[in-house]
C-alpha cells in the first residue's frame, strides 16, 4: 500500500460532531480491502450530499509516524468514536467505501450508500471518492422548490378530488420527498406511475420492504393497484404541459410493476390511442420474459431492468427470486431488444464487488451480448458488511469502480454511461 493521498481521517464523537483529525491520513475500502484513494477518485463533496456517523465503527487510518494502519476505536477523554461517511446526491458513483471497522457492530446500517468521505486542507473541502456519471441537470436538488411543489399538489387535488394515485403522489411529493413525484405536481420531465403492491423478489436492500426486526424499509409501498383510469388522468395531465416527459413505472414506493404487466398493458393501448408524445417506461426486474414481450408490443418505449450482478451467484443472494430464475431474466433483455425497447441495465453498484475481475468479465458478456442501450450506475444502499458478506465477495484483485468506468467507455463506444432514464424524443 503506497501512501500518495493528502486527506485527512474525519471522524465523529458520541453526538455526531464530525471533525477532522490534524495527523491521520484517510483511508477508504474497496470490499473488505483498505486503499488509499487515489488523487483521481477524490472530488469534492457535490452540494445535497449527507454525513453520517457509524455507530460501533471506529474509524481505520493510516499514521504517517508509525507508518501503519491505526484505528481509532477511542477519544482523548476516553468517548468512544465513530467513522464518518458521506451520502452521495444523484448523478454520482461511489468509488471507495469508508474505511472503518466493523468487529463491535452488532446491528445493520440502515440502506443509504455509504462513501469514503475525508477533509482536504489543501482546497479547504471535504472530499468524496466518486465521481459524476451523468450530466444531467434535471435531478439537482435546487431545482425543486417545494412551493411550488405545494402550489401543484393543490391544482392536482382540485382537478382530480378522487383519484387515489394523484393522493399517493402527493404523500411520496411532500412527506418521503421523492423528485419524481414532485416532477409530477411541477408538470415537467420524469413522472412516476407507481402501480404494483406486490412483488416477486426479497432483495436484501429492498428500499419498500423489509422483514420484522431489522432495518426499516425507507418508503411505503403503495397498497392498492390504480385503475387504467386513475393511470391514464396522471399520465396526460402530465403530457398536457411537461417538457421532455418520461412516464415511468417502477418505483421505490412500489413492489415489482412486472406483476401488474396486463394493466400496464391496457394503460399504453389507450395512452397511445389518446395521446402521442411522452417516453413510456418501466423499471423493473425483468422477471417475466413474455411480460416484457407484452409491455414492448403495446406500446411501452424502454425498459431499464435491475441487477447487482451480471453473474447468477451474486444475483441470486440479493434478489432471493420466488418464482423466477435468473435465466428468465437474461430471456427478458433479449425480450426486450426483440420487442423495440430502449434497453438499459439498472446496474446496483458496490465498490469490491462490481468491480471484482469475474464480476467484471461476466458484464462487458452482458452488455455485448444483450446489446445493452445504457447502463445506469446506481450506488447499492446497504450495509457494505452485509452485503459484502451475503454475496461472499472480499474486493481482492478488484479494478477499482473508475477503472470499470474506464473500461466500459473504452470497449463499448456507443454505451450510454448515466445514472437517469432518458427522454427518448
Ligand atoms: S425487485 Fe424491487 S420491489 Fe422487488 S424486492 Fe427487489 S427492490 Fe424490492
Amino acid at each position: 500500500m503506497e501512501n500518495t493521498i493528502t486527506p485527512r481521517l474525519l471522524f465523529a464523537d458520541r453526538q455526531g460532531n464530525i471533525c477532522d483529525h490534524p495527523d491521520l491520513a484517510m483511508l477508504a475500502a474497496s470490499g473488505d480491502q483498505l486503499v488509499f484513494p487515489a488523487p483521481d477518485d477524490l472530488i469534492p463533496l457535490p452540494p445535497g450530499s449527507r454525513f453520517f456517523y457509524l455507530p460501533q465503527c471506529p474509524p481505520l487510518a493510516w499514521d504517517d509516524e508509525l507508518e501503519q494502519v491505526v484505528c481509532l476505536d477511542e477519544l482523548d477523554a476516553g468517548e468512544p468514536c465513530f467513522g464518518v461517511s458521506a451520502f452521495l446526491p444523484p448523478a454520482y458513483t461511489r468509488l471507495l467505501l469508508p474505511a472503518v471497522s466493523y468487529a463491535d457492530k452488532d446491528y445493520q446500517l440502515p440502506l443509504w450508500a455509504y462513501t469514503a468521505v475525508g477533509w482536504s486542507p489543501e482546497i479547504n473541502k471535504y472530499v468524496v471518492a466518486a465521481r459524476r456519471v451523468d450530466e444531467n441537470r434535471q435531478w439537482e436538488p435546487d431545482r425543486f422548490d417545494d412551493r411550488e411543489v405545494v402550489a401543484g399538489v393543490e391544482r392536482q387535488l382540485a382537478r382530480f378530488p378522487d383519484n387515489r394515485l394523484v393522493h399517493h403522489l402527493r404523500r411520496c411529493a411532500l412527506e418521503d420527498h421523492c423528485f419524481a413525484a414532485k416532477n409530477f405536481f411541477l408538470g415537467r420531465w420524469e413522472c412516476p406511475l407507481p402501480v404494483s403492491p406486490v412483488c416477486n423478489a426479497r432483495c436484501l436492500g429492498c428500499l419498500s420492504w423489509q422483514p420484522e426486526g431489522g432495518f426499516d424499509a425507507s418508503q411505503d409501498r403503495i397498497d392498492f393497484v390504480p385503475s387504467v383510469d386513475e393511470l391514464l388522468q396522471v399520465a396526460l395531465a402530465h403530457l398536457e404541459v411537461a417538457e421532455n416527459p418520461v412516464l415511468s413505472f417502477g418505483q421505490g414506493c412500489e413492489g415489482d410493476p412486472i406483476l401488474q404487466a396486463e394493466t400496464i398493458c391496457a394503460f399504453a393501448r389507450r395512452l397511445r390511442v389518446e395521446a402521442d408524445g411522452g417516453t413510456l417506461n418501466v423499471n423493473t426486474n425483468a422477471s417475466l420474459p413474455e411480460k416484457v414481450a407484452a409491455m414492448a408490443a403495446a406500446g411501452m418505449d424502454s425498459i431499464r431492468v435491475s441487477m447487482n450482478s451480471p453473474r447468477k451467484s451474486t444475483y441470486l443472494a440479493y434478489y432471493r427470486p420466488r418464482g423466477y430464475t435468473f435465466e428468465n431474466v437474461l430471456t427478458s433483455l433479449r425480450s426486450a431488444k426483440e420487442g423495440g425497447l430502449h434497453l438499459a441495465l439498472n446496474l446496483l453498484v458496490m465498490p469490491g464487488v462490481t468491480d471484482a475481475p469475474e464480476e467484471v468479465e461476466a458484464l462487458l458478456g452482458l452488455i455485448g451480448e444483450y446489446e445493452i442501450d445504457q447502463v445506469q450506475m446506481r450506488n447499492l444502499n446497504i450495509d457494505p458488511r452485509l452485503y459484502l458478506e451475503t454475496v461472499g465477495a472480499t474486493g481482492e484483485g478488484a479494478i477499482g469502480i473508475g477503472g470499470l468506468l474506464d473500461l466500459l467507455t473504452a470497449e463499448f463506444p456507443g454505451l450510454e454511461i448515466g445514472y437517469f432514464n432518458r427522454y427518448l424524443g
